[in-house]
């Protein structure tokens, strides 16, 4: 195992082949906090090499998804496609030192040696006929073929890694066959181009989805036949669905901005997606600063994590009860705004409130609507509790509310007024009042709603019952 000297430099290194979901993010979310809790740097790689499939939609959730997570990287975004000459220009040199041969054997040809693998129950690999060796004659090259490179992997020996998820992998050489590494008109394949970019980045440490396990060996053959040291690699076990399926965007998984746009919070989702793979004893809730004090890799979970609504509701709930007032009238006055709805100085106030009964910012801002715009009080409330007996009761609280300075402790005692004047229980007209003024009766205290509310709104709501 090769000695790591500091910094440690991890990386994210998606493919923007589709809308980025929360199953993916959390391998950004690893080697992130990795980085930032030991001191080091995180990079950005986008690998756009499959042109067919990359687009720049995907791109920009990439950038917006980890902006809206914080997850900023310390170095890129680095773009694969931009870097093509450099891939070249090592691919030169492993052609230098003899590490890959070029091989002309056609697509047909692979077929017939595949089938016939199969036939034979052997598991399908390229037999090495162009591989040069001493004393071997290679077959004539055909004339207007233009060949791939083949990487010699070692043929002897086992690739070994102590992976910090999987412990201890080892692979013989006898099972890898010698990969392409260039395709006929010279341009560089995956695996290759992987290795070239953590080499250049200096990547200490490898943290990726675990259906890469495949790769790694591969890689690490590569590393070594460049003379350079090889990462630690750590795999993450998949993110599965609410049904129990590899979460992905064809069986419905959302691309992660969306739960921006619903409502959640940053730290929240963080908090969330933290814990679907990585513990700190039984702890569920934190903070992004104690997420980033704790993390490490030696407390990764071996099994694939599952998605769930319910608690990502849960977790983000409890944040968005401990955030302060300012920081939620912030979000919600971005929300109100692309409702087409003004907010004012009471905005703080009202988030505190009701903060701790809301569990997305959406569900926060649609009490916060309350307020600012107009109400439609629900039809099967308003006939349970705006009843013709509570009627009077209803005018002489119109009447003592016009008379009352606007404030918490006026309002309430000018309801004490009428509750003793009209021998009622406190529920009996605190129920009507909530419907007509905020259109349901389950709000926090009266005196304390309409206190947030405009008296003109709340007299004129009280005298349409
Ligand atoms: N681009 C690969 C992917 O999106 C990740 C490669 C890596 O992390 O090494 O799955």
């Amino acid at each position: 195992m090769s000695v790591h000297k500091q910094p440690v430099r991890t990386r994210f290194a998606p493919s923007p082949t589709g809308f980025i979901h929360l199953g993916n993010i959390r391998s950004a979310l690893y080697p992130w906090a990795f980085a930032k809790a030991q001191g080091g740097i995180f990079i950005l790689r986008i690998e756009d090499t499959d042109l067919e499939r990359s687009n720049q939609a995907s791109v920009d959730v990439i950038l917006e998804g980890m902006a809206w997570l914080g997850m900023h990287p310390d170095e890129g975004p680095f773009y694969q496609m931009q870097r093509m000459d450099r891939y070249k220009h090592v691919l030169a040199e492993l052609q230098a030192t003899g590490q890959v041969y070029p091989c002309y054997m056609s697509i047909e040809e692979l077929d017939v040696l595949r089938e016939k693998q199969m036939a034979a129950k052997e598991k399908p690999r390229y037999d090495g006929t162009w591989r040069p060796e001493p004393g071997k004659a290679l077959p004539s090259i055909p004339v207007g073929v233009k060949p791939v490179l083949r990487f010699k992997n070692p043929l002897e020996g086992v690739v070994v890694w102590e992976d910090k998820v999987k412990g201890r992998i080892e692979i013989s050489n006898q099972e890898l066959d010698d990969l392409v590494i260039a395709r006929p008109d010279g341009t560089p394949t995956y695996n290759f181009c992987v290795v070239v970019d953590d080499i250049d980045m200096a990547i200490t440490h490898v943290i990726r989805g675990d259906d890469h396990v495949n790769n790694t060996p591969r890689q690490i053959n590569i590393f070594k036949a460049l003379g350079k040291d090889v990462p630690v690699y750590a795999h993450l076990p998949t993110v599965l669905n609410e049904q129990g399926e590899k979460m992905s965007k064809r069986n419905g998984a959302k691309p992660v901005t969306q739960y921006r746009d619903e409502g959640y919070l940053p730290d929240a989702m963080v908090n969330y997606l933290a814990r679907l793979g990585w513990s700190h004893g039984d702890d569920e809730i934190f903070s992004r600063q104690q997420f980033l004090d704790w993390f490490d890799l030696d407390h990764l979970g071996r099994s694939a994590a599952q998605f769930d609504d319910a608690k990502l509701r849960w977790v983000n709930a409890q944040h968005l009860k401990a955030s302060n007032d300012e920081s939620l009238a912030s979000w919600v006055k971005d929300i109100l705004k692309q409702r087409g709805i003004a907010s004012d100085e009471r905005l703080p106030a009202i988030c505190g409130l009701f903060k701790d009964r809301c569990d997305t910012l959406c569900v926060l801002a649609d009490w916060v609507s309350v307020f600012y715009g107009d109400v439609t009080p629900k039809a099967d409330e308003k006939a349970l509790h705006v009843t013709e007996a509570i009627r009077p009761a209803l005018a002489l609280l119109v009447e003592k509310l016009t008379a009352c300075a606007w404030d918490k402790v006026s309002i309430a005692s000018a309801i004490k007024e009428v509750l003793t004047i009209q021998t009622l229980k406190m529920p009996q007209l605190a129920m009507p009042v909530r419907v007509l003024v905020m259109g349901t009766a389950q709000t926090p205290s009266l005196d304390a709603v309409l206190a947030l509310c405009e008296k003109q709104k709340v007299l004129e709501r009280l005298k349409n019952a």
